[in-house]
């Protein structure tokens, strides 16, 4: 039968591209190890496969099924950098450490690839990116970043594009202009999950799903974990739920908030040869960000978010339609197979949340819907600092993330008003 995530609405079409995905016993009786990992993303789990290989011993507990957060059901698109263009960052934090994190960044995509490659992961890798403008306004600004990318950041993979070039690389003339980057490009986020996983096991990750932590206490030295299963007792712990931390943890909750995300993929578009033409992964400048990308059978996968909030598949289906219809007028009546939702785990800068919550326990998440690649390597990063006391992860360690305002009971409203104002001015 086919899995549906309890925490996210749908079967997306990553899962059902597949053959039957591996399922992994829950955890059964406590445990005593070294680090204690709770979530099974990308965070986690490259966490587990880093230390394990480097011989830590280390458990890692998923509430579902791998995946089942945001790893397993994103856009799949890598980008650049951080989320914010380098030279935005940089006026924040200066040059030095905006150019530190870009670097970090692109190790960060490297390391993902290397990571596929030597785990013979297929994960559907197609180059390329597309960053286009809906609003003519934004070309000086953008022209400003991509000439501070190449010639500041020594990255010279980004070039700007006029209105007719980006009109013929999208098929579509609905944006003003964009910007390219072949440094880049997307992937089946799931495939990527599932190979991890099976990795981090064969390292020695003793890993488990359907084992939810329920709560996190401390005790001469020591960190207890409880779930209904058993008890894990650690010298340390990460934190990777994300956007699905809940009451588990409450310094996490207060800096990371979840908000919905909605992808809708199509039947293949055998019959639209010009939509994309080039496979390339495409984000636009709205800060309700539309996102879409052909897969390698041609169908468009489509994401968006909006205030509302849709549950059912068709509602999805209904609201994603219009929105490909804005860009694709052709497309008003395609067939869509799949819609489905997932959390993105935000925070207030849009900045990565990195923070040692109580003593020895880490949190890592809120990468602001950019963790495709960045997920990946701050588990790995986390590990490195454990293994050899590697020092990179203080450069998102010391990005200063504040809490969402509000309290517990007024942060998500609040933060709903704030997005539905966004999403509007998005229009004008
Ligand atoms: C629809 C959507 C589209 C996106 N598109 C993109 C994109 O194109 N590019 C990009 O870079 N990023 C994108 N993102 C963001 C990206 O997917 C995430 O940043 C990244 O996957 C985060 O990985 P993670 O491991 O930190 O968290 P997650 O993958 O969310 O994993 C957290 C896990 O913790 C588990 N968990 C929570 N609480 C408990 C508990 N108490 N006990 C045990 N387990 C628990 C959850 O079940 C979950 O599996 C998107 C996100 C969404 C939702």
């Amino acid at each position: 039968m086919t899995w549906q995530s309890p925490i996210a609405p749908g079967v997306s079409w990553y899962q059902d591209s597949l053959d039957a995905r591996r399922e992994y016993a829950a955890m059964d009786g406590s445990r005593t190890v070294d680090v204690a990992i709770i979530g099974g993303g990308f965070t986690g789990l490259q966490a587990a496969f880093n230390l394990a290989k480097a011989g830590v011993s280390v458990v890692l507990i998923e509430g579902y099924r791998f995946g089942d957060g945001a790893s397993g059901r994103n856009g799949g698109q890598f980008g650049t950098g951080q989320r914010a263009w380098p030279d935005d960052l940089e006026k924040e934090v200066g040059f030095e450490r905006s150019k530190a994190l870009f670097d970090i960044a692109e190790h960060a995509k490297h390391y993902v690839l290397d990571f596929a490659r030597e785990h013979a992961i297929d994960m559907d890798f197609l180059p390329g990116q597309l960053n286009v403008l809906h609003k003519a306004s934004y070309e000086k600004d953008y022209r400003k970043s991509v000439e501070a990318m190449s010639s500041r950041y020594g990255y010279n993979q980004v070039s700007f594009m006029e209105k007719a070039e980006t009109a013929e690389r999208l098929g579509s003339s609905h944006y003003h202009f964009g910007v390219r980057d072949t440094g880049t490009g997307h992937i089946h986020p799931l495939k990527l999950v599932i190979g991890l996983a099976k990795a981090a096991q064969a390292a020695g990750a003793q890993i488990f799903e359907m084992t939810p932590a329920k709560s996190i206490t401390q005790t001469g030295g020591k960190t207890l974990i409880e779930t209904s299963s058993g008890t894990i007792t650690a010298n340390r712990v990460l934190i990777a739920t994300n956007a699905h931390i809940g009451n588990l943890e409450q310094v996490t909750a207060a800096h990371v908030m979840p908000i919905r995300s909605f992808i809708g993929a199509t039947v293949p578009l055998d019959a639209f040869p010009t939509i994309i033409p080039g496979k390339e992964a495409v984000a636009d400048s709205r800060f309700v960000v539309r996102y879409f990308r052909k897969t390698p059978d041609n169908r468009l996968l489509f994401g968006g978010r909006e205030a509302y909030t849709a549950d059912s598949p068709r509602d999805i289906s209904k609201h994603i339609r219009k929105q490909i219809a804005e860009i694709y007028p052709a497309l008003q009546n395609i067939e869509m197979t799949h819609a489905w939702g997932g959390s993105v785990g935000i925070t207030l800068t849009r900045q990565p949340f990195v923070r040692e919550v109580m003593p020895g326990v880490m949190s890592i998440g809120g990468y602001s819907g950019h963790g495709v690649m960045l997920a990946n390597y701050c588990g790995k990063l986390y590990a490195d600092m454990i293994i050899s006391k590697d020092k990179a992860l203080e450069q998102f360690a010391a990005l200063d993330v504040p809490s969402f305002p509000g309290g517990t009971r007024l942060r998500a409203p609040l933060l709903f008003l704030a997005l539905s104002w966004y999403a509007l001015r998005d229009r004008f």
